[in-house]
């Protein structure tokens, strides 16, 4: 049995989590209007030559708020999963206690579940 370099894992977690942190308190401030609100101004602004650039500035802007959504989610898993290191069970599957493998770790640091308990997880 390998063991995880959970030294490792902290280190690329509380970095992911400060990154979060961070796109978080950027979007609180960088977008305290309403998509709706936005949506109003591209239609105002039909006839605009920059008409492109303004809709795909609210395209970026829809993905900023999926993006809002999920890094609260995103936080909590990185949250779970330092508190995984803690109490020493990162890298277990909490579904079937199984180890996860070093390579999905790399890949998804917070990942709590092994590759087939993910993937059942999603219906697959
Ligand atoms: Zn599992």
């Amino acid at each position: 049995m390998s063991t995880i370099d959970t030294a490792h894992f902290r280190d690329v977690l509380l970095e992911e989590r400060a990154r979060v942190v961070s796109a978080l308190a950027g979007l609180r401030d960088e977008h305290p209007g309403s998509l709706e609100d936005e949506t109003e101004e591209v239609n105002a602004s039909l006839d605009s030559d920059d008409l492109a650039e303004t809709a795909s500035a609210t395209l970026g802007r829809e993905i900023d708020y999926t993006l809002g959504e999920n890094s609260e989610q995103v936080l909590a898993d990185i949250d779970a999963a330092l508190a995984r290191i803690e109490a020493g069970t990162y890298g277990t599957c909490t579904n079937c206690s199984k180890q996860i493998s070093v390579a999905r770790l790399e890949a998804h640091p917070s990942a709590s579940l092994c590759i087939d308990c993910a993937r059942k997880a999603e219906g697959g």
